[in-house]
């Protein structure tokens, strides 16, 4: 199929645009467009054979449940069978924005948006565009990541048309997303509300309003925990070229990473490094260097991770040397995603 492919500005899309994406997300087509998030690929979540395209287009298990966005309060009534008292009070705090919330689904719910589980995952996005297609089409939109399963998430439309094109209807760029690594998921259907994926709406801000919140044991696969969530126990995120990851303090990450970089170099393997700003200057030239921000601005880095993670496909690395962050605030997501990343092939130092 041709996809079509339209530029939109994020602060006043156009209308005819929007108008477009709207009626071929009402007559069961796909369309890409930018949340605050990453892009996401939307089909209506009341269309049983739209639904099924998501998961072809993306090569998604079947397995693994979508998210469903909407742009007003009232979808969410319409979605959620009851409110548990803890997700009213996270979507009052953080909606519109980058929360998802798993709460118990009602009858109008397909079996192919949930996997067959009993609960559903509901988001309001703050991006304008994003609202504004959702109200076109006039119905939920179910919208996983716009990207083929298992690959970084796209956080511009370059990278949606890099794995999907001629897979769907339309791609709407309306330029790099400000959030870049995926939602939070907060499971609300337990006593204690838990993080399922750690994301934009972060650990700290979530106990500002909620009294306790657990965070998934299985997430960083440390444990012997499989992830609540379906979607988390998948390899993920990942460039072509195997990822290494490290972690621990600064300044042994460095001796460490520069260390392996001159032993896989004297092997003769190109080296993709990817490492903060402040080292931009002063590695040893064996390697293909990426930085993805200064560690002093954590929200610079989760935007930029999954773009520079890409970029590596472009320069036919052999392996990429990571450098981790610190586990606070959004540096969790960050960390979350290039554990995935890395298929948990991690180096203490
Ligand atoms: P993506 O669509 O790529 O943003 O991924 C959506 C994430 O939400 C995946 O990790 C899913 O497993 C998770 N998810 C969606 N619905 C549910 C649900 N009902 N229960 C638990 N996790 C869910
Ligand atoms: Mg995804």
């Amino acid at each position: 199929m041709d996809t079509v492919f339209h530029k939109i500005s994020s602060l006043t899309p156009d209308p005819l645009v929007i108008a477009e994406a709207g009626t071929i997300l009402k007559r069961g087509g796909l369309v890409a467009f930018p949340t605050e998030t990453v892009y996401g690929l939307g089909a209506s979540a009341y269309q049983e054979e739209a639904l099924r395209n998501i998961y072809q287009a993306k090569g998604r298990p079947s397995d693994n449940p979508l998210i469903l966005h909407i742009a007003e309060l009232d979808t969410f009534y319409e979605l959620a069978k009851t409110l548990p008292e803890s997700a009213k009070i996270i979507t009052a705090a953080f909606w519109p924005g980058p929360l998802t919330v798993i709460v118990p689904r009602s009858e109008r719910v397909l079996d192919v948006v949930t996997g067959g589980l009993d609960t559903v995952a509901v988001r309001f996005p703050s991006s304008l565009i994003a609202q504004q297609v959702i109200r076109a089409a006039q119905v939920p939109i179910a919208a996983p990541s716009a990207n083929r399963s298992g690959r970084p998430s796209p956080t511009s439309a370059a990278a949606v048309k890099e794995d999907l094109d001629g897979k769907i209807d339309m791609i709407l760029d309306g330029g790099d997303c400000t959030i870049g690594v995926e939602s939070t998921v907060v499971d609300c259907t337990t006593t204690v509300p838990t993080i399922l994926r750690p994301g934009g709406i972060t650990y700290e801000m979530l106990t500002a309003v909620l009294k306790r919140v657990d965070i998934d044991p299985g997430l960083n696969g440390d444990s012997l925990a499989i992830p609540k969530s379906p979607g988390m126990k998948y390899r993920h995120y990942a460039p072509v070229a195997p990822v290494l990851l490290f972690e621990g303090a600064v300044d042994k990450q460095r001796q460490a990473i520069e260390k392996q970089a001159m032993a896989y170099s004297g092997q003769g393997k190109k080296v993709g490094l990817l490492v903060c700003d402040e080292w931009q200057y002063s590695l040893p030239p064996v390697a293909v260097l990426a930085t993805f921000g200064s560690l002093t601005r954590p929200q610079d880095i989760a935007s930029r991770i999954f773009r520079v993670l890409r970029s590596f496909d472009h320069k036919t690395v052999d392996i990429i040397l990571a450098q981790g962050i610190d586990e606070q605030g959004i540096g969790r997501a960050v960390m979350n995603r290039l554990r995935k990343a890395a298929g948990h092939q991690v180096i203490k130092v």
